[in-house]
């Protein structure tokens, strides 16, 4: 049965002359409006504003909040999107008054706790990463994306070439073909073969001294490592061009492998993602970048640095491609970032990285008898399904299972995405969540697949709303109520 629970807004909720407040009768002399205030800073009619009661705007707020899933109240195996529980104590420790409460403006020397913690994140990251030069500023990791596509601009710019070509497999997300050409590149998409991997044949065919950058996602948007990427590398080094590595799957090999190590000469990481930044909604998220030493120059400026005793901010970065982001980035995440980091230490690191890739191939075992995983028995942090076979003999879609598996209580995976999986079903669980949640979440996997389309062409069955016209939803958003 559909949610009937209020779907009013709070303008038809509206009684005339309701308060949450009734303020006692002042015992001062009242003095009129336009004694205090300009003429002109007097509206003549008051606003429109809703007339109600605290209990009805706390209900309908905290009604509203419920709607959501959310990490802390379903499983949520969003493929590419790592939605791994984010620890409370580190939301505590970020919300900390030397932490949340100082003000860019503040003089450095009021701000040495802060700067230290940037500094030793920037070193973290450039361990992990194996790239030495770091900075916080990006905003996310599509951000992060044009930074590092920026740096290589101005990168060939001093070594006075004309290199005009970012390559991208075709497997890769939508975010690296469009950071290219924001960064002035024009886009190439690099084949894959059967197997996913990259076809090094047309990746051979499309090399050439036009080719500034191959943008690799590894392991890749399918759950697998592209075990060429150091051949990959070669290849593209020997004919001057870069190697950005797309860190958003960096939860399946931290503290195990180094993009440094297998070629990278540049990669952003998704702190939002891998070190368990709160996300969702579109924001807010972080996306650092480390880079080879040689590329450190070009960084956005400041960065921060530290003489051995005293944090500060430098500005003094004559090659630097400037600023991408006010002050030091979204300092919020990146303290959660450094939080989680310290807290799991390079063996805790290592075990993050071993039990998602576990958690991942179990869940693959248990759903590959019912749903064809294309791309072999194993995968690293996440694997994609296929719903082609269930499409052709009984009608079902990607689309019917992710909406019916809401009602059940699990958000659903990632669809239709890689574009080269038909009916794909991106799932991954994270090393978050334990044997009980993968098996319950396998179970009602198999039992959709059970269902009759009645059921499943009409789910979800317990939402406010159903199946909304998702692009027009996202085009064309309604966000103001009229009474008509
Ligand atoms: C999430 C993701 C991105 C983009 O990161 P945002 O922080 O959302 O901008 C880029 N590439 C891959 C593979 C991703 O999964």
């Amino acid at each position: 049965m559909r949610n009937l629970r209020s779907t009013q807004l709070l303008f038809q909720l509206s009684k005339p002359g309701r308060r949450c407040v009734r303020l006692p009768e002042p015992d001062v002399p009242v003095r009129a409006l336009d004694e205090l205030l300009p003429a002109d800073a007097v509206a003549e009619t008051p606003p429109p504003l809703p007339e109600l009661a605290e209990p009805d705007v706390v209900r309908h707020f905290t009604n509203l909040s419920q709607r959501n899933m959310s990490v802390d109240t379903h499983f949520y195996p969003l493929g590419s999107c790592t939605m791994k529980y984010n620890p409370k104590r580190n939301e505590r420790l970020a919300s900390l008054p030397g932490l949340a409460d100082v003000h860019p403006f503040q003089p450095e020397e009021t701000l040495q706790g802060l700067l230290r913690l940037l500094f030793e994140l920037q070193q973290l990251l450039a361990e992990i990463s194996g790239l030495p030069a770091v900075t916080l500023q990006p905003a996310a990791g599509a951000h992060g994306e044009l930074t590092a596509l920026m740096v290589a601009a101005a990168y060939f710019r001093e070594l006075d070439e004309k290199r005009t070509k970012v390559l991208a497999p075709d497997s890769a997300h939508g975010t690296n073909p469009a950071s290219a050409r924001m960064a002035g590149f024009q886009s190439v998409t690099v084949r894959s073969t059967a197997a996913s991997y990259v076809d090094m044949d047309d990746l051979r065919s499309k090399l050439d001294d036009s080719i500034a950058v191959f943008m690799i996602t590894n392991p890749n948007t399918l759950g697998l490592f592209d075990g060429q990427v150091a051949g990959i590398a070669e290849l593209v080094h020997e004919r001057g061009g870069l190697i950005y590595l797309d860190g958003a799957n960096m939860n399946a090999i931290l503290g195990i492998a180094r993009p440094g190590d297998f070629g990278a000469d540049m990669m952003h990481f998704n702190p939002h993602k891998t070190f368990s930044g709160p996300h969702g909604g579109g924001g807010p998220g972080a996306g650092p970048v480390c880079v080879t030493e040689k590329l450190g120059v070009y960084l956005p400026a400041p960065i921060v640095d530290c003489d051995g005793e005293r944090y500060s901010l430098c500005f003094d970065r004559p090659k630097s491609i400037g600023r991408v982001r006010s002050f030091y980035g979204n300092v919020g995440v990146l303290v959660r970032a450094y939080c989680y980091i310290l807290t799991h230490g390079p063996d805790g690191l290592r075990r993050v990285a071993e039990n998602a890739v576990l958690n991942a191939n179990y869940l693959l075992s248990r759903l590959r008898h019912f749903l064809p995983v294309p791309q072999g028995d194993r995968c690293m942090h996440e694997f994609v399904a296929t719903a082609e076979s269930l499409k052709k003999q009984r009608g079902i879609t990607a689309m019917d299972i992710a909406k019916r598996l809401l009602d059940y209580g699990f958000h659903a995976p990632t669809v239709y995405f890689p574009l080269t999986v038909p009916e794909a079903i991106m799932v991954e669980p994270t090393e978050t969540e334990s044997k009980e949640t993968l098996d319950a979440f396998a179970e009602t996997m198999f039992r959709i697949t059970e269902e009759s389309l009645e059921l499943l062409h009409e789910a979800p069955h317990t939402t406010v709303i159903s199946r909304p016209d998702e692009v027009k939803a996202a085009r064309t958003p309604v966000m103001k109520w009229t009474a008509d």
